[in-house]
C-alpha cells in the first residue's frame, strides 16, 4: 500500500533557519535536499511527517562524538 501526498510538491522546514525546503513531488527516504536559504544539505530520514538530518557529505568538520573514557 503506497501512501501519497496530495499536491505536486511537499515542503518541510529547515531545522536550521526554519525556511521552507521543497522536497519534490515524491520524496524518498535517503534523498538529499538543500535549503535555499542557508545552503545546508539535509538527508531525508523519514516521511509523513518529513524528518531531516544534516547530511554528512563533507569531511571538513568532524563531529566530536562523545567517546567514553575507559
Ligand atoms: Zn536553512
Amino acid at each position: 500500500m503506497t501512501k501519497k501526498l496530495r499536491g505536486d510538491h511537499s515542503t518541510t522546514r529547515c531545522p536550521h533557519c526554519q525556511s521552507d525546503i521543497e522536497v519534490g513531488a515524491d520524496p524518498l527516504v535517503g534523498d538529499r535536499v538543500k535549503c535555499p536559504t542557508c545552503k545546508k544539505v539535509y538527508e531525508i530520514l523519514w516521511l509523513y511527517p518529513i524528518e531531516l538530518c544534516q547530511a554528512t557529505g563533507h569531511v571538513s568538520t568532524i563531529a566530536e562524538s562523545t567517546i567514553p573514557d575507559v
